[in-house]
């Protein structure tokens, strides 16, 4: 297992996975393919394009040839691209379903036919969906509301299909929200703390009572890593932050790391669809050795201030108007020849 392909590389977890995966000896070579979406940077790799063993494929993961190409020069897949935002799937479901579902398909058929060593499918807690008491094991019924949640629901089976089918070594990995340096600013914390050090207002839905447990990213990497060199083929693991908040604590939280008061929020009506809990226990990767090592508040206020260093990466995409194409060196990338 020293070949990986990582999908979806250039996003946020993603490109924190690779950054962590390119310097272990035993990986002689990482190939990211990523679509660049809206949702995708070059520039999140930053340094890791100095390590001769990373090449970049600008392509698709519906494009089978392409995948099949990539995945025959691999003996492992670490799949994190995806749709990832439950606002935008409640107005453009169907591209949550095709990138989510077919996608993760294309690449399990193509692990079928190479005989990878290991498929890790990264997904969420969210697929569980809420629970307004107790904690969700990897045996709980998947019960996802928004489309998003749904069509990784949809993946993750249609992933452990593969391995009750046609034995393909595949693990899923399940995690609570993730938070750090490098995050899309349309998610919660980026979003608040943007808002707040420019000065504006952020808003918070219902009454923020929305309970999330949070996972610092460079924990849930650290989980995916233990899971790709020592998961049970077949096998779901959780991976939690113990960390719970209610979205109200933790904008309290950001208003302290920001200096801010509760002047700058606003309350508005609850969006169409929002989950009031999530929870989950993570006993089955605290048994391969996981401990999440991230305190909270050190980390958030580390976020907010990568965030206060480096508004160059945020604010462009702040304009929803604005697709950001960055340059990278010829011999780094390489274009898919079947986009
Ligand atoms: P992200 O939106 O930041 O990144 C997704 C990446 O996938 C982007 O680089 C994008 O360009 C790429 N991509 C999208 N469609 C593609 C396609 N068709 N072909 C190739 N590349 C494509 O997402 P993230 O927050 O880094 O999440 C990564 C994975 O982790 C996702 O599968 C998500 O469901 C899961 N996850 C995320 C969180 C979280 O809190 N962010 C929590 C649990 C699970």
């Amino acid at each position: 297992m020293n070949k990986i392909l990582v999908t979806g590389g250039a996003g946020f977890i993603g490109s924190h996975f690779v950054k962590r995966i390119l310097w272990a000896d035993d990986i002689t070579h990482v190939t990211v393919l990523d679509a660049l979406t809206y949702a995708g940077h070059i520039e999140n790799l930053g340094e890791a394009f100095l390590n001769p063993k990373l090449t970049f494929v600008h392509g698709n993961i519906l494009d089978a040839e392409l995948v099949d190409e990539l995945v025959r020069d691999h003996t492992a897949i670490v799949h994190f691209a995806a749709e990832s935002h439950v606002d935008r799937s409640f107005f453009a479901a169907g591209a949550f379903v095709q990138t989510n579902v077919l996608g993760t398909q294309k690449l399990a058929d193509a692990a079928m036919r190479h005989g990878v060593e290991k498929f890790v499918h990264v997904s969420t807690d969210e697929v569980y969906g809420p629970l307004p008491e107790g904690s969700a094991s990897e045996a709980a019924p998947l019960r996802p509301t928004v489309p998003y949640a749904a069509s990784k629901a949809a993946s993750d089976l249609v992933a452990l299909s593969y391995f009750r089918t046609y034995d393909v070594p595949v693990c899923v990995t399940r995690s609570a929200n993730n938070f750090g340096p490098y995050q899309h600013p349309e998610k919660i914390i980026p979003l608040f703390a943007t808002r707040l050090l420019r000065g504006e207002k952020v808003t918070l839905h219902g009454q923020g009572q929305h309970v999330r447990n949070w996972l610092h990213v460079e924990d849930n990497c650290a989980g995916i890593e233990l899971v790709l060199r020592h998961g049970a083929a077949g096998e779901v693991y959780n991976i939690g932050g113990g960390t719970d908040f209610t979205n109200k604590e933790l904008t309290e939280r950001l208003l302290g790391v920001v200096g801010a008061d509760w002047g700058s929020v606003v309350y508005v009506p609850d969006r169409r669809s929002n989950d009031i809990r999530y929870s989950m226990t993570w006993a089955k990767l605290t048994a391969l050795g996981f401990r999440p090592e991230r305190d909270f508040d050190e980390s958030l206020a580390e976020t907010v201030d990568w965030y206060r260093r480096n508004p160059d990466r945020w604010a462009p995409l702040m304009r929803s108007s604005v697709t950001v194409r960055p340059h990278v060196a010829p011999d780094t990338i390489r274009e898919s020849q079947h986009a």
